[in-house]
């Protein structure tokens, strides 16, 4: 069963703009799906017309076999939306936000209480739920986002770049709640350009570039595709010239500093041998970049620019 599929999707804005150049791509029920590509490059599009917040200029989209113009109810219904921007109503407190929104959908009110106090837990906001949701922090908010869109108990979840300008431990323990929500079966749809966020999480990736689908794979065989890495090295020793290793390519970026490619079918532990082997101690190494980055470089200029 799939979640969603786009078949032929376009979208010309009114001032005759071309956002979305037929687009079409399947999300199967259960996946962790990232939608990545840069700005500008139809990602927010895609979702509101999805949403049906966009309206499309030719194609079609359904949610779990729902077109969405023909059952727009039912697509609505399996379909939860997180947006990027914060927009629920600041001064209501945090548990009647949940409430209301579940109405929306038809649920009575103890119903739709139940359901508050499970999301609300899940999502750590339980001792704030009779707080204004203007008086929580960043954080919270993101949360509260979340929380609401789940308390119709959608089967997929689309979020619109959910860590944006989020800090690292609040964007680590979201990676944890959306993970643990997949493996309970919500299927799951993100728009990110964090290009470490879509590895870290996705089983499957579609990227979109100037309204295009550039490449759209499951993330295991897109990552094979890249067969080498660049690691920073911080070594303790000093150096004035780059050491002699013949087996990988280095470069001395200043005295404590080295840069090394390391090829598919070598290993970070030969290389730290090597090292070892002509007396140099390494004090700690970085990914130069990330590997979906340089992908994404390489299919972007495949595309012709
Ligand atoms: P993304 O979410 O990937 O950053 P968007 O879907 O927001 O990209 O935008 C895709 C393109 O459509 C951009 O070039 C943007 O400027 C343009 N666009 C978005 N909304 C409108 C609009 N209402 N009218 C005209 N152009 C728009």
């Amino acid at each position: 069963m799939y979640a969603l599929t786009i078949d032929n999707l376009t979208k010309t804005y009114d001032n005759g703009f071309d956002a979305l150049k037929g687009i079409s791509f399947s999300v199967q029920e259960g996946d962790f799906f990232a939608l990545l590509g840069p700005n500008g490059a139809g990602k927010s599009t895609t979702l509101g017309i999805i949403s049906t917040l966009v309206n499309k200029s030719q194609g079609n989209v359904s949610v779990f076999g729902w077109d969405i113009d023909t059952h727009a109810r039912m697509a609505k219904q399996y379909l939860g939306l997180v947006p990027q921007e914060i927009n629920f109503n600041q001064f209501e407190k945090v548990e009647d936000i949940l409430i209301t929104q579940a109405g929306f959908y038809g649920y009575s009110r103890h119903r739709a209480k139940t359901q508050a106090h499970t999301v609300l837990q899940q999502l750590g906001l339980w001792q704030k739920r009779r707080d204004r949701s203007r008086d929580l922090s960043g954080g919270m908010k993101r949360r509260l986002m979340i929380a609401r869109a789940l308390m119709h108990q959608p089967r997929l979840l689309i979020l619109d770049e959910p860590t944006a300008g989020v800090d690292i431990e609040l964007r680590h323990s979201m990676w944890h709640f959306l993970q643990q929500l997949n493996e309970e079966g919500t299927t799951i749809i993100l728009t990110t350009h964090y290009l470490e966020e879509a590895e870290q999480l996705c089983k499957h990736i579609a990227i979109i570039d100037e309204g295009k689908i550039v490449r759209d794979s499951d993330m295991r065989s897109l990552l094979n595709e890249i067969n080498q890495e660049t690691f920073v090295i911080y070594l303790k020793n000093s150096l004035t010239e780059t050491p002699d290793v013949p087996e990988f390519a280095l470069n001395l970026i200043d005295e404590h500093t080295l840069e090394a490619v390391v090829l598919e079918g070598q290993n970070l532990n030969t290389l730290f041998q090597c090292l070892t082997d002509i007396g140099l101690e390494v004090v700690s190494l970085k990914n130069k970049s990330n590997r979906l980055e340089q992908l994404f470089l390489r299919l972007v200029k495949e595309d012709g620019r």
